[in-house]
């Protein structure tokens, strides 16, 4: 790592050669009867979880689920989701999470494209999964349910009914650090969607690099196996405390962000507080009822709550640290969310599922600071080096732009059955993240887009990230996109969709005279449509094809 301005410049992290296979039982080793996760009336303690986890994975292995076989959780956010998950672990098997929202064609596709034997469903989506399973290699569904469910073929029980009855205790399975931990599908937003292959050193890795970078302590494993927190020395963080406080789990557990982030902050000691479908309203209540210390979110979450009149009434300085990240977050939002929650220290992350979770976040060593619009330093032992778009053999001096690429223990092993696109890129060990950055002198990374987000207009490169946080500074406007839209051999033209805010009294012209005052001639938005909301996907990340989509089929007219 090449930062001079802070004290984690050199420092480098022993790395534990273990497997997420002992997850459960080692943070039931550290934790017992602390809450561990809260589903509404329920607290499941971390013995609980451990032991639960434990007849889990009994059960898969008593209808023969062995190292290496694939289990699809297809579930919304709820305790049984972690049992299944450090269940499916602990046996071996490989976990793959998928959106209980997902069309039966997709969720057909990942079946088959996995091969999972086993799948962990909800009530609702049940029927669906039924339906898309048929003639595939699953042997056996567990719904998570209250009422009973019809058992057949393949074998079909309620959650509950699958772990009652079996032993709370079972030795993790050998698991090599090199094997595959989950199949993690990315890429919905913008296409079809790819299985990323995670392997277990890929996730105990970013957990590693979380647990240092975050809260100042390092994994290690003891004579028994099972991993521990110890301080590192020197390493004063203001983040998180371990055994201390508790987190709320608003983002979905099937992506990569919040699932990595969850096992980092039980292995913590944090109780994980699920809130379910999303509601500001309740969120900042949850906050203020269980002292929330730590929260992590994305823009599209921050501005529904800091924008939220209950944010004002409730009670929110247990909070000390707010961690935004999955997409660009604006200085306005940020500078909301610290008035917001006053005690808290606002950072910023930047990740991808292909390199696990967390690839640069910002320091939280306490007597470090971040420049505004930066998504931090790489983490421990990570590398960056921005690489010519045109060119990935020139690496770009600081404060050029070009393509981020990443090297570290978290790059993980490519995509699932593709080995052309895994070639493209995944090259000597480094990751070739598809978006674009630039790093200040010491080593700060900047993000400015996607570079498949990025316009040529009339020849010249056009970030539209760029052209969205100077909108987005305009009092009238509440949220903004940025797209092209193709007219020809002059390339993509910017047009911006806008939400406006509240008491917004701006018309189109003034708002793109505004933007354009303030960037270069080429960089004008061309056009300004008014909207109520802009489609984003689960993971809080806007759907930029839905709205290219929109200047496709309906010709732009003028307000
Ligand atoms: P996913 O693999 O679904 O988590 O998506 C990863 C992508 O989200 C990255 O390649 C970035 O384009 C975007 N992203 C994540 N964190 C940030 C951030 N802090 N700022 C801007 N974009 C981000």
């Amino acid at each position: 790592m090449t930062s001079g301005s802070s004290t984690w410049t050199s420092t480098s992290l022993s790395y534990p050669q273990t497997s997420m296979a002992v997850w459960a039982p080692s943070m039931a080793a550290t934790y017992g009867d602390r809450p561990a996760i809260v589903d509404g009336e329920r607290v499941y303690s971390y013995r609980e979880l451990d032991e639960q986890s434990a007849q889990f994975a009994c059960a898969l292995a008593s209808t023969g689920v062995e190292p290496g076989d694939v289990v699809l959780l297809h579930l919304g956010n709820c305790a049984e989701f972690h049992v299944a998950y450090y269940g499916a672990l602990r046996v071996g098997a490989v976990v793959s999470p998928v959106n209980p929202l997902q069309p039966e064609s997709e969720l057909r596709r990942r079946i088959e494209e996995t091969g999972a034997v086993a799948v962990v469903t909800g009530r609702q989506q049940f029927e669906i999964l039924l339906r898309a399973q048929i003639d595939t290699t699953v042997g056996l569904i567990a719904v998570v349910s209250d009422e009973p469910v019809r058992g057949g073929n393949p074998a079909t029980m309620r959650f509950s009914d699958v772990i009652a009855g079996q032993r709370s205790s079972f030795r993790p399975a050998t698991v090599s650090p090199d094997d595959v931990a989950h199949i993690a599908y990315t890429g919905g937003t913008t296409g079809i969607s790819k299985g990323v292959r995670v392997l277990h050193r890929n996730v105990v890795g970013n957990i590693t690099q979380m647990c240092g970078w975050r809260a100042g302590h390092r994994l290690v494993t003891g004579r028994d196996g099972l991993v521990s927190l110890e301080p590192i020395d020197g390493k004063d963080v203001d983040g998180v405390v371990p055994g201390v406080g508790s987190t709320i789990v608003v983002a979905p557990l099937f992506h990569a962000h919040a699932l990595i982030n969850t096992s980092f902050l039980l292995m913590c000691g944090l109780t994980q507080v699920l809130s379910g479908r999303f509601d500001p309203a309740r969120v900042l209540e949850e906050i203020e009822q269980h002292r929330v210390s730590y929260i992590t979110g994305t823009p599209a979450m921050w501005h529904a709550l800091v924008t939220h009149p209950d944010a004002s009434s409730r009670d929110l300085s247990s909070v000390r640290v707010v961690s935004s990240g999955a997409a660009p977050i604006d200085p306005g939002t940020l500078d909301n969310l610290r008035r917001a929650f006053t005690a808290a220290r606002v950072v910023e992350g930047y990740g991808l599922t292909e390199a696990t979770c967390l690839v640069t976040a910002a320091p939280l060593g306490v007597d470090s600071e971040c420049p505004v619009g930066s998504a931090g330093l790489p983490v421990f032992d990570t590398q960056i080096q921005i690489r010519a778009l045109d060119d990935p053999a020139t690496i770009l001096e600081e404060g050029e732009r070009g393509e981020l690429w990443v090297r570290g223990p978290q790059v993980t092993d490519g995509y699932l059955g593709t080995p052309e696109m895994t070639a493209r890129q995944f090259v000597d060990g480094w990751l070739a993240t598809g978006d674009i950055a630039y790093r200040d002198a010491d080593g700060f990374v900047y993000i400015v887009g996607r570079s498949k987000d990025m316009l040529i207009y009339k020849g010249y490169n056009v970030y539209p990230r760029l052209l969205e946080e100077v909108a987005a500074s305009h009092p009238s406007v509440s949220t903004v996109a940025v797209v092209g839209r193709d007219v020809g051999p002059a390339g993509e033209e910017p047009v911006a969709f806008v939400v406006p805010a509240g008491d917004a009294t701006t018309d189109s012209d003034e708002l793109m005279a505004y933007v354009a005052e303030r960037v270069l001639p080429y960089e004008r938005i061309q056009e300004v449509m008014w909207v109520d909301a802009l489609p984003t996907s689960a993971e809080g990340k806007i759907l930029r094809n839905d709205l290219r989509e929109r200047l496709r089929v309906k010709p732009v007219l003028s307000e």
